[in-house]
């Protein structure tokens, strides 16, 4: 018998609740929470209330709020899909009542748009303590690409040294400006400075100043941009041999020169400002007048191709591979409501919480996803809509 509790109800969530639902083998009771109850109980109404058993309204960046719903609800497993704000509450929360925790973002300050795990690994020796576990960032990437370079690291290698994630999205939704998923998140994230992994230092690059035009499987060729994404934190430290980890990201001209005239009139600052007499945050303001991610849906086409190459040396000779998978946006679309942005996220939100209840993936303490073994979760992704493909590269397609 498994019961969770997942936290917010937007559109990432609304794919793991889809994912669990049709999988009573896995999660006996699903029950969802979150800020805006509506949201819960429409969800509901498209799953049904004998899969999704209750609905509630809670406000996520209170652990004491969280901590009474915990004890009311008693899941065996707390699945945060709210946002990034929301881990540490969450978490407290968790350990206050001894319940399991999985999230797919890292922890980040409301008013300081800095991504890093220190927060969250400090809960190591407490959530050891209370013999309870915390699964970080099971979503793509970070999540599936933290998965893949671990496989790499067990099936093709002696020593990895060189590791670059590549996020590709091909897709077009007819939309001037939008983001794939919360846009305040997502605009805090790719405005920041660049930041890679080189020779064991942190090396860092004006923001999205750093290009590589990439051929992508089933894409084509897309200008690649270098930018910070959190699991490099965690891999270059869970693989020591890593001489050089980086991220890129695909961004089309039309959507960087929107990003460039909404920074340079100061529509993305975090900073309050004083309008009509009240405060407001730019980029709060921004997200709630640009489009609803789930919006993009219905009529988007094309995929995505996310994946990892590796170069590192095998039985003494250096080799590359990557490894990736392409995802549909209008598959998506027709299989669960939603774009391939939160339908790659949602997915392996549900798959790491299968294999925590499952007990497949169960250790006391705050883990990533590399320190698991990767198999039993490789295979879940090609069960459950996110096949993989591996190719043996001649050479590493960047330059060195
Ligand atoms: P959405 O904005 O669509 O959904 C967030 C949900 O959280 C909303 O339902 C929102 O409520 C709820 N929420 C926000 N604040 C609170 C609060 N204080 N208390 C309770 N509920 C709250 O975001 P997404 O679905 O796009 O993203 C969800 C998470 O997934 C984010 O953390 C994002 O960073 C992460 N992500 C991870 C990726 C990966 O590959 N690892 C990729 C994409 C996203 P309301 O509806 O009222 O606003």
């Amino acid at each position: 018998m498994s019961r969770v509790l997942i936290i917010g109800a937007g559109g990432v969530s609304s794919v793991t609740v889809k994912k669990c639902a049709r999988l009573p083998e896995m999660f006996d009771e699903i029950y969802l929470a979150s800020r805006t109850l509506s949201k819960c109980e429409a969800l509901q109404k498209e799953v049904g209330a004998d899969r999704l058993k209750g609905v509630f309204t809670v406000d996520a960046d209170n652990a004491d709020a969280v901590a009474e719903l915990i004890n009311k609800v008693k899941p065996d497993l707390v699945v945060n899909l709210a946002l990034p704000y929301q881990d540490l509450p969450i978490m407290d929360a968790c350990l206050a009542t001894k319940t399991d925790y999985l999230d797919t973002a890292n922890y980040e300050p409301k008013d300081e748009a800095k991504f890093e795990y220190s927060w969250q690994w400090a809960y190591q020796q407490k959530f050891q303590d209370a013999g309870i576990m915390a699964l970080l960032g099971s979503g793509f990437d970070p999540g599936v690409t933290n998965v893949y370079t671990a496989y790499a690291a067990k099936h093709y290698f002696d020593e990895i040294h060189y590791l670059d994630i590549v996020d590709c999205n091909g897709g077009d939704h007819g939309q001037a400006f939008a983001t794939n998923f919360n846009p305040e998140i997502n605009i805090r994230e790719i405005t920041q400075r660049g930041r890679f992994w080189e020779n064991g230092e942190w090396k860092e690059t004006e923001p999205l100043t750093v290009r590589e035009d990439l051929d992508y499987q089933n894409i084509g060729v897309r200008a690649s941009y270098l930018m910070f994404h959190e699991e490099l934190e965690s891999l270059v430290k869970h693989f020591p041999t890593l001489k050089r980890a980086r991220f890129w990201m695909t961004f089309g001209d039309a959507y960087l020169n929107h990003l460039k005239v909404l920074e340079g009139i100061g529509m993305t600052s975090i900073a309050p400002i004083d309008f009509q007499g009240q405060q407001i945050v730019p980029l709060e303001f921004l997200k709630a007048v640009l489009p609803n991610p789930g919006s993009l849906a219905e009529g988007y086409t094309g995929k995505t191709c996310i994946g990892t190459y590796i170069t590192g040396i095998k039985d003494g000779k250096e080799k590359t591979i990557f490894i990736y998978n392409n995802c549909d946006h209008a598959v998506c679309y027709d299989e669960v409501g939603a774009q391939a942005v939160s339908y790659t996220t949602g997915v392996p939100a549900m798959i790491g919480a299968a294999l925590m209840l499952n007990k497949t993936w169960n250790k006391p303490g705050v883990w990533n996803m590399e320190q698991f073994d990767p198999d039993p979760f490789m295979a879940m992704l090609n069960d459950h809509g996110l096949p993989w493909h591996v190719i043996e590269c001649e050479s590493s397609p960047f330059a060195k």
